[in-house]
């Protein structure tokens, strides 16, 4: 386990996801956005992250596409995770976004898609599209983004199919650790967005102590973190030598000591707007 950049975790409905990926927020179309897609799948990334509200999935699938001829790999070896946005929740316009996003990526399915936030009233009709599509076999894998436990047994209450994941901010300063064991006691898969607090942490005097005792960077000691607390993880880089290094981090084992300190930074601080209290 986690030996691996190309290592997986299994959803409850069986699908494969791999533990680590490449995000793509505010990464504007272009030969910048292309580039990184396809530098990633060519040095072993097989996840990729985006959403509509991005705005960028069309240059995401032609990176995809760039990638995959590079890495002389199929569509298949590859899981893109896409989200529908708030303004489309409801029954038909999510099935029409779903169809967006697949056009815009080039894509005939995703392997996930998401509810990208809990917005009070709308979640419920877009889950049953969300559960129409996977019925339907369009989609491998659903789940939500940004729900707490209380979004989750809501939606529980009128869902037939549980979700396969959520993905939430997660980092050193905000350890969710309540979230964290729900999931993982419900078979949902966690998982981390702007795992790096987007570039927050990296003065971190622990952190800096940690990295110079194992001989890693900052960045690679919280990624490492993730996977062994069983969290899938995105982080995002437009930069060559920062995509490869930032999946490096199969190679080394952090101690329980150290986990439990880098643990212990937890501030209940986000950097991203708070699910229970957003306005858009
Ligand atoms: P991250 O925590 O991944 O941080 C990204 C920032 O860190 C960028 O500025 C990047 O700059 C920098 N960085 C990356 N690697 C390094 C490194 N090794 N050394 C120094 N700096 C580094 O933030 P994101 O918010 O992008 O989160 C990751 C992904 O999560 C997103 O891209 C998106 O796919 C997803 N997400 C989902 C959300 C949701 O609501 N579901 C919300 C927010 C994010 P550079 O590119 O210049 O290297």
């Amino acid at each position: 386990m986690l030996n691996e950049l190309q290592t997986t975790t299994t959803l409850h409905n069986g699908v494969k996801m791999p533990w680590f990926g490449l995000g793509v927020f505010k990464v504007e179309e272009g030969a910048e956005l292309e580039n990184a897609v396809a530098t990633a799948i060519k040095n072993g990334y097989r996840s990729i992250d985006t959403a509509a509200i991005y705005g960028n999935e069309a240059g995401v699938g032609r990176g995809i596409a760039q990638g995959l001829q590079q890495a002389g790999i199929g569509r298949e070896e590859l899981f893109v995770t896409s989200k529908v946005w708030n303004a489309d929740l409801g029954y038909e316009s999510t099935l029409a976004a779903y169809e967006a996003s697949l056009n815009k990526l080039g894509l005939k399915e995703l392997d996930l898609y998401l509810i990208h936030w809990p917005v009070e009233g709308k979640i419920e009709e877009a889950w049953r599209a969300l559960e129409t599509l996977y019925k339907e076999g369009r989609v491998r894998a659903i789940g939500v983004s940004n729900f707490q436990i209380h979004h989750i047994e809501k939606l529980m209450k009128v869902a037939t199919i549980k979700p396969m994941v959520n993905q939430v901010e997660y980092h050193p300063r905000l350890t969710q650790e309540e979230l964290r064991s729900y999931c993982a006691q419900n078979g949902i898969q966690f998982e981390a967005w702007s795992p790096l607090m987007q570039g927050q942490l990296f003065d971190n005097p622990l952190l800096k102590e940690l990295a110079a005792s194992y001989n890693k960077s900052v960045a690679q000691i919280i990624l490492r973190w993730d996977l062994q607390n069983g969290v899938v993880t995105i982080p995002k880089s437009t930069k060559e030598d920062r995509i490869i290094a930032n999946a490096d981090v199969f190679n080394f084992e952090l101690s329980e000591e150290d986990m439990a300190r880098i643990s212990g930074l937890n501030e209940n601080l986000r950097v991203g707007p708070d699910p229970d209290n957003f306005d858009f």
